[in-house]
């Protein structure tokens, strides 16, 4: 049997154990936190429980247009909130452990590090156990990034995984950082009734996303309330008493109750013995893999944040079930980024997959695209939706779906036919040619396509500029 280690129990560590196992390996998994990880314990399940009340609210907020009546204010209780949301988040670990324990992983709760290539030395509470290794896979994560004049208290200056602390909404909450984390706890803090001001370094929020989402959402967001402070990076944040002062680099500060530092993540590389199993690092500590999630060191595999690729649950899941499909002998596909879904939990949600307007702008995919606002939606009337919009990328020629986004509520769950399209390698004209519900928000991902039609037509000629245009 093929011993495999594997260190550290979020998603890139534990569905690699399944796979592990499944493929008849003998499976170690070693983890100092919590099966499930940060994604599971302070991450991804955390937020999303946090944001699934939020809807709630903005559902109930937006509702007055839809004719309800409400005789009291609606209220958040955060202390409920956070107790269900730390529920969840531990029950879902407990749900992780037993289906690996039911599949024979050895389940060790520690900290585990290399020595050389074929050994982790693992340092339990009992003490210590050095386990021979034929394949290793580090799945270590990352943990959140604090600026040197920034130092969190867990009180009132925090990161994301200590605002489920809290137990009153806070009064004033100034998000610093407008990436992913930074725009969702902003928009679920917002929604929830807390006075939120974001603090964005860049021109807009969300730079790393599509801009015409994040245009809708920065509009959103405003409208609602919220001060969005573009251009104005945060120099240090300090307790003043029941307040915390952020401090800019133009010299002006900003005063709240609680701020939330939202300014990316660190790999967790340090301390893991990679140097004596000769595995690299690029100069950010993130350790680097090819695309079947191979390490510099034979035998050494890695998966997830701590390897920087696309910092996802699912893609580090999706490194790890390589990582063992490679190791243990099974087919397997190597790591295709252009395939990969993401979103934005924001009200409204940004659900993006394959080919953006940033690749096709630079000229790094040469496709054609439509982009189709919501508000003419029948669904989206009767729902009184009036932002968001469908963007459909598919190549001249051939109109193969090359990439989309959404932006809309629950564009987590529209974007799958697209991501399907993209994977499949569906034309504009397959997808514009299945059936669509009526009325539903999904027939305008048909009707986008069924533009692209036209526009393919048109692409048609300018790809082939010697073809006589009809
Ligand atoms: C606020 C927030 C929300 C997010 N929401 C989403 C989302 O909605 N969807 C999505 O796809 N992604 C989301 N992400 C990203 C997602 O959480 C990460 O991509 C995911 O957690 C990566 O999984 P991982 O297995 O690499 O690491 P992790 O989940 O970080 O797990 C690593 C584990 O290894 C343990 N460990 C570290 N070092 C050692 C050691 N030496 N020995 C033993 N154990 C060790 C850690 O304690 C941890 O338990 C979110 C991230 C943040 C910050």
């Amino acid at each position: 049997m093929t011993r495999v280690v594997i260190i550290g129990g979020g998603p890139g560590g534990y569905e690699a154990a399944l796979v592990g196992s499944q493929l008849g390996g003998d499976v170690t998994i070693v983890d100092s936190d919590g099966l499930g990880g940060s994604a599971v314990l302070t991450d991804c399940v955390p937020s999303k429980t946090l944001i699934a009340t939020a809807e709630v609210m903005t559902e109930v907020g937006e509702s007055p247009e839809l004719g309800l009546r409400y005789g009291e204010k609606v209220s958040v209780d955060l202390a409920a909130v956070n107790t269900r949301v730390l529920q969840l988040a531990e029950s879902q670990s407990a749900d992780i452990t037993r289906s690996l324990e039911k599949d024979g992983v050895r389940i060790i709760r520690g900290q585990g590090r290399l020595q050389g290539t074929d050994q982790v030395l693992v340092t339990t509470a009992e003490g210590e156990e050095t386990i021979p290794a034929d394949v290793v896979l580090l799945a270590t994560g990352a943990h959140p990034r604090v600026l040197p004049d920034a130092v969190p208290d867990g009180e009132r200056i925090l990161t994301w995984t200590q605002v489920y602390g809290l137990d009153e909404l806070p009064e004033k909450l100034i998000v610093v950082g407008s990436g992913v984390t930074g725009a969702e706890f902003a928009s679920a803090y917002d929604a929830l009734g807390a006075d939120v001001v974001l603090v964005s370094s860049r021109d807009r929020v969300l730079p790393g996303e599509d801009a015409d989402a994040a245009t809708v959402l920065e509009d959103v967001f405003t409208r609602r309330g919220m001060t969005v402070m573009s251009k104005s990076r945060a120099a240090g944040v300090r307790r003043d008493g029941d307040q915390v002062v952020v401090s800019l680099t133009d010299g002006s500060e900003v005063v709240g109750s609680h701020c939330l530092l939202a300014v990316g993540s660190i790999p967790n590389s340090e301390g893991l013995g990679l140097e004596t199993a000769g595995v690299d690092t690029d100069d950010r500590g993130f350790i680097t893999v090819d695309k079947v999630s191979r390490t510099s060191a034979k035998g050494v595999y890695a998966a997830g944040d701590c390897t920087g690729v696309l910092m996802l649950a699912s893609v580090a899941a999706m490194q790890g079930r390589i990582a063992m499909w490679h190791a243990l002998g099974d087919a397997v596909t190597p790591l295709n980024l252009a395939q990969v879904s993401s979103n934005v939990f924001t009200a409204p949600e940004i659900a993006t997959v394959g080919a953006t307007q940033a690749q096709v702008d630079a000229g790094e995919v040469r496709a054609t695209s439509t982009i189709l606002p919501l508000k003419g939606n029948p669904r989206a009337k009767m729902q009184d939706i009036t932002d968001g919009f469908v963007k459909l990328f598919c190549l001249p020629v051939t109109g193969i779906v090359v990439g989309g986004v959404v932006v809309a509520p629950r564009a987590s769950e529209l974007i799958h036919p697209l991501s399907l399209a993209v994977q499949c390698k569906l034309t504009v004209d397959q997808l514009a040619q299945t059936f669509t519900v009526y009325p539903s928000l999904s027939g305008s991902l048909a009707e986008a396509a069924r533009r692209l039609h036209l526009h393919s037509l048109q692409a048609v000629d300018d790809a082939n500029p010697a073809k006589p245009s009809a």
